[in-house]
């Protein structure tokens, strides 16, 4: 299990991009921008939580890279 956060500030895409929290990530944005999503198995599983609060989002392409899409 890893802690994820969302990034509330979204990307020029749209995308609100999630992180893990466990991986000392150099783009995770600071802690007033973050929304905590909690602990899970997977970044596919923190990435369907995070789409409950926000409808575009996207995982790190450096720490979620299983829920990545270019
Ligand atoms: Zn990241």
């Amino acid at each position: 299990m890893a802690r994820y956060i969302v990034d509330k500030t979204q990307q020029p895409s749209g995308k609100h991009i999630i992180h893990n929290l466990n991986t000392f990530c150099p783009d995770v944005p600071d802690s007033q921008h973050q929304k905590m999503l909690g602990m899970f198995p997977t970044s596919r599983a923190a990435l369907r939580e995070a789409k409950k609060h926000f409808e575009l989002v996207n995982g790190c392409e450096k720490c979620s890279r299983d829920s990545y899409v270019p």
